[in-house]
């Protein structure tokens, strides 16, 4: 397989950050949002704390009245829970992550892998400016800190989020996989929880390097073949599993690099097509129809720019969505100075073409 650039992309203490951004007054001070059972005025756990309220010892889990005897006597802000503020901020925050990413998987309300191989032509130079751009756009246009982990796959790019929070990145070339990897303890793998630790201890393994050097035989006697394969290979930092969209898309999307910066209709419009072509094969194998189209062109400078134009009536035609994507980008060009490096196409609005199918079908039934 061709060597991949993965980062995920974590945002920070996500509901307690939602609440400061929300209201800037709370700022430096505990933030706990909890879930309120009530049974009692503070019968419930803590959902998310910020990081003051963590130097207390305030932490996801533990009993609010616990939270609130920690920090007795200290200016600190309790909060429910909103999720629906939650989820607006998320939406606003995962449009901008995947503007910058070939493929795009999100998974969870504040975290998200992005294959950016072909945006960054397979440099990790370019991929830590990209990452520092994702930082700064998410900050100026949200007000939210993230921390991004980048490497060659999924299992290292997400432990290179983990350690070094919050607003942090780091990036772990595929060379430098093992010394990263090695001297952590293996809690920090993905599928290792407290009663596998304990496990994995018996066996004389704390670190993520002790278990690499196990026999993989024996990992396979003792936790079965596929964890224990698994375990193996994880703790060597292998990992293939690609970046992909779950569930029922709302929208099919394609993004790809130019080969050139340009800002020539003709150049575009070629890649652009091509592009269409991708996404429609999609479409159609999903049996969906569309009535939105979008473009989108990032800049040399990064900035990104979308145009959008909906249809009456849903659609599947192939020349419809070509045609609505050549209108906006020479509207587009026309409008602006831009010189593109990325373009991408979008349709959304999506519909199953279902009921007609049924009633068809009952009709002939
Ligand atoms: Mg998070």
């Amino acid at each position: 397989m061709q060597a991949r650039i993965i980062m995920l992309v974590d945002l920070d203490y996500f509901y307690a950050q939602c609440e400061e951004k929300r209201n800037p007054s709370l700022q430096g001070k505990p933030v706990v949002v909890c879930v309120y059972s009530g049974r009692t005025e503070d019968s419930g756990a803590v959902s998310t704390a910020n990081y003051i309220a963590r130097r207390y010892g305030v932490k996801s889990g533990i009993p609010i009245s616990l939270a609130k005897k920690k920090l007795k006597d200290i200016d600190s802000v309790f909060l429910p829970v909103d999720h629906e503020f939650y989820r607006e901020v998320s939406e606003k925050v995962m449009e901008i992550l995947r503007s910058h990413a070939d493929e795009f998987e999100q998974v969870g309300i504040d975290e998200a892998y992005m294959d950016v191989t072909q945006g960054t032509r397979g440099s990790y130079e370019e991929a830590k400016e990209l990452a520092a751009r994702i930082k700064k756009d998410v900050w100026t246009q949200q007000k939210l800190t993230c921390s991004i982990g980048v490497g060659p796959n999924k299992l290292v790019a997400k432990i290179a989020a983990d350690i070094q929070k919050p607003d942090g990145l780091t990036l772990i070339e595929a060379g430098e996989v093992g010394r990263f990897l090695s001297p952590l303890p293996v809690s920090r793998l993905v599928g290792v929880g407290r009663k596998t630790e304990k496990k994995m201890e018996t066996l004389g393994i704390r670190t993520v390097g002790d278990l690499a050097r196990f026999d993989v035989q024996r990992l396979v006697e003792v936790f079965g073949r596929k964890l224990g394969t698994y375990f193996h290979n994880a703790s060597l930092g292998i990992d293939d599993e690609p970046v992909q969209e779950r569930g029922e898309a709302e929208s099919l999307s394609r993004i790809s690099t130019l080969k050139e910066n340009t800002r020539e209709l003709a150049v575009i419009l070629e890649e652009a097509e091509k592009l269409c072509d991708e996404v429609y094969a999609r479409l159609l194998r999903r049996g969906l129809s569309f009535r939105s189209v979008s473009i989108l062109v990032v800049a040399t400078d990064l900035s990104v720019y979308s145009r959008s134009k909906t249809i009456e009536n849903p659609t599947k035609e192939l020349e419809v969505f070509k045609k609505t994507v050549r209108e906006l980008f020479a509207k587009f060009l026309s409008e602006s100075d831009v010189e593109a490096r990325r373009v991408g196409v979008k349709v959304s609005n999506l519909a199953k073409e279902e009921e007609k199918q049924k009633q068809l079908t009952n009709f002939f039934g």
